[in-house]
């Protein structure tokens, strides 16, 4: 049962209050490269990203951002932009109105707003921009830039209580403290609880784990979940399933990032990508036919059938943003690809769509099955393109259209 969290309207999009949690991702372009960053966010929102952050961390940048909006609206994409501010956003904020007016949220790390005096004062005044244009804002703590000012005094605390805890537990506390607070300030200074979202990323699996669990029991927020720095490639991905699986199973999380670094000249788009897998795995929400694939074994000698998994797979991605405009409900279908007898015919008839490959050895032909039962079979050298125009007559067949 997910905990009842604040709902946080951002534009058409709600965090929290019950609704399904929300997939965002951040960009990697310099903000100030107008044409960039908009073609980047484009890419993000037309992978299912539901919020794009954009970093905005010069003069330059706040003056791009409301450029990056309008070149997007023109091109029909209204994904929600949430403005990333660290040392200078009071500035920029205030500053750049048209900036401000331009973004939809505005991510505030309350450990680097400034030190000292300074402190309270550049954090009170970025909430008062937030406040005049009427924007949530996510008090976003991270453990690689937490307040020291705060921590210091809880780490003396510790050294002189009766019962000192640990250091690591001495970070958790001081990461839950400082999202508290900052959010009690906030609203002090006028900024509404419906206008505040939560988050305190560590790299750490069970840390991430250990404070959400606390953070989410000590307040009503709408909680953002990420394993901050999650790295490359399948470590990446691996880290941020194991953390994020644990506290969305217990109905903590209200929106999700996955902090993937990309390799070298890699798409962007796989951090949503992995996002949206997350969520639909664990059977919290659907956004694209899932395809079931066996991992193959020594009765599958040839790599026919991984090719083949791969193309329907990308063959269903490209046609998601089109079959999501025509058909209701397409996102939850199932099409399995099977390598051979042993358990292909079972499993594709789970499906709402299957084929099953001949093993090594086996009479070169292709059972497919819809919705259970053997409709055809397939053989010779198009089998591929056989199967995939099956999956287009079923999906066209199956699912409603939507009215324009
Ligand atoms: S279905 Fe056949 S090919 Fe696939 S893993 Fe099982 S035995 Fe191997």
């Amino acid at each position: 049962m997910r905990p009842k969290t604040f709902a946080v309207p951002v534009d058409h999009v709600v965090i929290g209050g019950g609704a399904p949690v929300i997939v965002q991702s951040m960009t990697n372009t310099d903000t100030a490269d107008v044409e960039g960053t908009a073609q980047q966010v484009k890419a993000l929102a037309r992978a299912g990203s539901e919020l794009v952050r954009i970093t905005v961390n010069t003069e330059e940048a706040a003056r791009a951002v409301p450029r990056i909006r309008d070149r997007l609206r023109a091109q029909g994409v209204n994904v929600p932009l949430v403005g990333d501010f660290h040392f200078n956003g009071h500035k920029l904020l205030t500053g750049h109105p048209e900036c401000a007016e331009a973004l939809s949220k505005y991510r505030i790390n309350p450990g680097n707003v400034g030190r000292g005096s300074k402190r309270d004062r550049q954090f009170a005044t970025m909430i008062e921009v937030a406040c005049k244009y009427q924007r949530p804002v996510r008090i976003g703590v991270n453990w690689g830039s937490l307040d020291q000012e705060l921590l210091t005094r809880l780490m003396d605390e510790n050294s002189r209580s009766e019962a000192p805890v640990d250091a690591s537990e001495v970070v958790h506390r001081a990461m839950i403290t400082s999202a508290l607070d900052s959010a009690a300030r906030a609203v002090e200074l006028g900024l509404a609880k419906q206008q505040i979202v939560l988050s305190c990323k560590m790299s750490g699996v069970q840390d991430l784990i250990g404070v959400y669990r606390r953070l989410s029991a000590a307040c009503d927020y709408p909680l953002h979940l990420g394993l901050t720095e999650a790295g490359m490639g399948s470590k990446g991905i691996v880290a941020s399933t194991a953390a994020l699986a644990v506290l969305l199973q217990e109905g903590i999380g209200d929106t999700i990032r996955i902090s993937l670094t990309p390799d070298p000249g890699g798409d962007r788009t796989r951090e949503v990508i992995v996002a949206q897998e997350i969520l639909q795995t664990m059977g919290l929400r659907s956004f694209t036919p899932m395809v079931i694939a066996c991992p193959g074994c020594g009765r599958t000698t040839s790599t026919f059938f991984q090719e083949l998994a791969q193309q329907i797979q990308d063959h269903i991605r490209h046609q998601m943003p089109e079959w999501k405009r025509r058909y209701d409900g397409v996102e939850e279908m199932t099409v399995a690809v099977m390598g051979c007898v042993v358990n292909g015919p079972g499993e594709s008839k789970h499906a709402n769509i299957g084929i099953s490959l001949p093993g090594t050895g086996e009479r070169p032909v292709a059972p497919v099955y819809e919705d259970g039962a053997k409709t055809v079979t397939l053989k010779g050298d198009a089998i591929a393109r056989d199967f995939q125009a099956l999956v287009e007559a079923y999906v066209d067949r199956t699912f409603c259209r939507r009215k324009d």
